[in-house]
């Protein structure tokens, strides 16, 4: 089946991250035809820590997932630049440990087995609205869809052809893959590291892998220039400073701040980091973009004006975390940075604080929730992960 020509397809998705996959699958599965393109040729490597946060799985229906996961952690260990080092242990594991590739692969094949077709080495040139359709060029040809599902990531092009203003850039990152030491992956074996103490705010991180650790820092984009210094600096501290490298990326990340930030147009749609839909407080994005791409699989297929009904479920489902991040992040880094002695002895002494970070991560609670519970404000019932 060609997938350009006279055809119109129900819809097209651009991109093949977890919120292009999702999507796709989605609207596959419930019968509209549904091409997936992605310019990289697959799989292909994603400069991520490849922590998928356990409430991700209940968004993916419960999907079994131990055939592209690389483990799980249970512990958090925190420092701050190195020292003071404590953990943390959740009774369930927190979170899943992939390999960016290979889990998006993974998706993109369910998308597959539902019926969508995908076409890979295949980048999106441009995009013209019709009035029956838009219009995508792409290097084989004009492909023509009812429906446009952006999910090319927080440097897609897609957003601004579509001429919506979606969220600017808010954070730097920076990823290196090691191959460490026995006695280093021993050490972190289901436990992630988080270091604190960057300016103006940020974290380090090492995320245990089969074999391998995930070691990065996320911090404002001001320090974007200094970025992979710190890394290495980082490296250092754990004693990595002289481990393989396998590979190294740097990447930004974009926040979307409010609700007047839009995330969608006429039958056009914004997904995932297409949209800025990642936290500020741990900067991740997965869980949302699979969030975003089950909402708008649902505007595609249950509405006349799918761009309404999105923006009202993005405002109403996930703008909130989002919010209820960015305060949390805010209050942290702050005091982080500002009495750093007071945020280590907090950190380390308030269980409370870590039961409720616990019950976000594993999907039993909502950021909105435990800060409406910490401020004694009422909880935004029927938000958060649904
Ligand atoms: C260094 C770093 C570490 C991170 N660690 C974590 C973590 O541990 N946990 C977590 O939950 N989140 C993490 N994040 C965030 C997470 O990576 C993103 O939120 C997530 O990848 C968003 O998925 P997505 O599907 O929206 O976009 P992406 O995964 O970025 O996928 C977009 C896809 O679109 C394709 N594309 C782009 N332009 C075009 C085009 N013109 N035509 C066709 N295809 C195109 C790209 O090639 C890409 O495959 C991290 C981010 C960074 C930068």
């Amino acid at each position: 089946m060609t997938m350009t020509g006279s055809r119109i397809w129900d819809a097209l998705v651009v991109g093949a991250g977890p919120a292009g996959a999702r999507a796709a699958q989605q609207l596959s599965a419930a019968g509209a035809s549904t091409l997936l393109v992605e310019k990289h040729s697959l799989p292909r490597y994603k400069a991520c820590g490849g922590g998928v946060p356990a409430r991700t799985l209940r968004l993916l229906d419960d999907l079994e997932i131990s055939a592209v996961s690389e483990g799980f952690v249970d512990t958090i260990d925190v420092s701050r630049f190195g020292r003071h080092q404590f953990r943390k242990a959740s009774k369930r594991p927190l979170a899943w440990m992939v390999m960016r590739d290979r889990f998006d692969q993974f998706l993109t094949d369910l998308a597959a087995e539902a019926g969508a077709s995908v076409e890979h080495s295949t980048p999106v040139q441009s995009v013209v609205e019709t009035d029956a359709c838009y219009e995508i060029e792409t290097p084989t040809g004009v492909v023509r869809a009812r429906h446009i599902l952006a999910a090319d990531g927080a440097i897609g092009p897609t957003a601004r052809w579509l001429g919506i203003a979606s969220a600017p850039t808010r954070s730097a990152a920076y990823e290196v893959e090691v191959a460490a030491p026995r006695d280093a992956l021993d050490h972190w074996h289901q436990a992630a590291n988080v270091d604190i103490g960057y300016r103006p705010w940020g974290y380090g991180w090492v995320f245990p892998k089969a074999g391998k650790l995930s070691v990065g820092v996320v911090t404002a984009p001001s320090q974007g220039r200094s970025i992979r210094k710190q890394t290495d600096r980082y490296l250092s501290r754990l004693g990595l400073g002289e481990a393989e490298v396998i590979k190294m990326q740097g990447h930004p990340i974009r926040y979307r701040r409010s609700v007047g930030e839009p995330v969608a147009k006429g039958r056009a749609l914004l997904l995932g980091d297409a949209a800025g839909l990642a936290d500020e407080f741990t900067a991740e994005g997965i869980a949302y973009a699979v969030h975003s791409a089950n909402l708008a699989a649902d505007a595609v297929l249950n509405g006349d004006e799918p761009a309404a009904l999105y923006t009202r479920a993005i405002n109403h489902r996930i703008q909130p975390e989002l919010d209820a991040a960015r305060t949390i992040s805010r209050l942290y880094y702050w005091c982080v940075v500002t009495w750093p002695w007071l945020a280590l002895t907090a950190s380390k002494h308030i269980n409370y604080l870590w039961r409720a970070f616990f019950r976000v991560m594993r999907g039993e609670s909502t950021y909105a929730e435990e800060l409406s519970r910490v401020l004694l404000i009422p909880s935004p019932r029927g938000r958060g992960i649904g």
